[in-house]
């Protein structure tokens, strides 16, 4: 989450990046080994599965429930009232949310998540403005610098998710 675009307060009102259905589970945060065994020392009830044949990277165990007639997946660092308690050990996904890296064919993409309501209503200059910010490297070359070391947060691109950023 970015507090120079989104507010916490809302944020702590929506949680909807934190609670996943059928159709956006893969959106759950990748977590590399090393993160991982940072999170355990602090959270030994958070389960991980690996994430397909890769040995490096993990996913959450995401237990599911019925609400109003739908399954829900929770991410499990998830509080109900305080929101995510992995502080400094959050994913590096959740902290650039909603901006997403994606590969699109040859290109690695920056986009921002549609179902995220409150970016998704800003103006397209603030969402790129804020790619833009910072001091010696922008957040776009620190998103693409992560992912250079982390490949596989890079996700196949989702029709819908407006496109801000291209690079090889
Ligand atoms: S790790 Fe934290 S921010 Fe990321 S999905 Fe889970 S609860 Fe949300």
């Amino acid at each position: 989450m970015l507090k120079n675009i989104l507010s916490p307060k809302t944020c702590a009102s929506c949680k909807i990046c934190c609670i996943f259905d059928k159709y956006d589970i893969w959106e759950t945060p990748i977590i590399s080994s090393e993160l991982k065994s940072r999170i355990t020392a602090v959270r030994d009830d958070i389960r991980f599965v690996t994430k397909g044949d890769s040995r490096d990277s993990y996913l959450f165990v995401c237990d599911s429930k019925i609400v109003d007639g739908e399954e829900l997946f929770f991410c499990p660092a998830l509080d109900p009232e305080k929101g995510c308690t992995l502080g400094e050990n959050k994913p590096f996904e959740c902290s650039i949310w909603p901006y997403r890296i994606m590969q699109l064919g040859k290109y690695r993409v920056i986009a921002v998540a549609s179902i995220c309501p409150e970016m998704y209503s800003k103006p397209l200059k603030s969402l790129v403005d804020e790619l833009e910010r910072g001091l010696d490297d922008s957040l776009a070359e620190k998103i693409y610098a992560y992912a250079d070391k982390n490949p596989d947060i890079v996700k196949p691109y989702q029709k819908g998710y407006p496109i801000l950023y291209v690079r090889n």
